[in-house]
């Protein structure tokens, strides 16, 4: 597609706006054949996109070599979007769902938004998408289906040979960087998950114990609470369910001591249990901390 046509195909979308087309593809044109990494190259021509398309968002998605689905790897808008989350996932579903197509998906979803679905492709391999989510203005979003289609057709010829052009050269690809980042994340998990398993073993063979004294009881509470700490781990209360510190507390009627569960309900700090003897404990993730709330 030349440029001229390019253009012509950029006429037909709806738009508010009044952005010179014709500058904004020349500049398309010129990121494209440019030099830099694809780091740079995806939020750059993001940029542009978002303007050519009248699109408050957009996203690089790519599949790592071995995962059986895409991942974003580059995004901008979707923290400003009025959209609700069910509908900003279904959003993501759809890329999931459509970035093996062989041609630009067009779906309208809450007006006046439109889902644009650019499948990359490596000859006949899917590789990744391109997705915008455009502000299709006023007029019904199915009528104006076949320009944006045209258009993304035309943007993902100048794109998909920039992008295969980079996947070239270079060390560190980006496909072999999110390959390794998702094999990461997959041995983390795995790590994350083996761990809590050995802690929670532990802490159940440890029921019911009680180490002869406050002095000891309160320190055996500071090591477990030292070790699920490092690890992001909290206790469960087993009153009501809420992540908790185990803490070991003087009471006038146990000697050693009574073993409470300190956790802060409806924001006030609040004690569960008074079990003389160790409790069940069961280990769950620490809640994310709440921060102070933003002027
Ligand atoms: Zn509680």
């Amino acid at each position: 597609m030349n440029e001229a046509t390019l253009v012509e195909a950029f006429r037909g979308i709806p738009r508010r706006d009044s952005v010179r087309i014709g500058a904004q593809i020349g500049k398309l044109r010129k990121v494209c054949l440019g030099d830099q990494a694809l780091e740079a190259f995806f939020p750059e021509s993001l940029d542009i996109l978002l303007r050519l398309f009248n699109a408050p968002a957009g996203a690089f998605w790519f599949r790592p070599f071995n995962a059986a689905t895409l991942f974003p790897v580059s995004r901008v808008g979707f923290e400003q979007l009025t959209l609700s989350s069910s509908c900003l996932s279904a959003c993501e579903q759809m890329v999931r769902g459509a970035w093996q197509a062989l041609g630009p998906q067009v779906r309208p979803i809450d007006h006046p938004f439109v889902a644009l679905i650019g499948p990359i492709r490596d000859g006949s391999t899917s590789i990744g998408a391109l997705q915008l989510v455009a502000d299709g203005g006023d007029e019904a979003a199915q009528q104006a289906k076949l320009p944006y289609a045209r258009a993304l057709a035309g943007v993902l010829s100048l794109i998909q040979p920039a992008i295969h052009r980079r996947m070239q050269v270079g060390e560190t690809s980006i496909r072999e960087a999110t390959d390794r980042l998702a094999e990461l994340a997959d041995q983390l998990t795995g790590l994350q998950q083996s761990m809590r398993h050995a802690i929670d073993q532990t802490l159940g063979q440890l029921r019911g114990a009680s180490f002869g004294s406050l002095e000891a009881n309160q320190q055996f509470a500071r090591v477990i609470q030292e070790l699920l700490d490092t690890h992001g781990l909290r206790v469960e209360c087993p009153e009501c369910g809420t992540p908790a510190i185990l803490r070991c507390s003087k009471n006038p009627r146990a000697r050693d001591g009574v073993f409470v569960f300190d956790h802060s309900l409806a924001g006030r700090r609040t004690f569960h249990g008074g079990y003389t003897t160790l409790p069940v404990l069961q280990v769950v993730s620490k809640p994310p901390r709440r921060g102070k709330t933003l002027a």
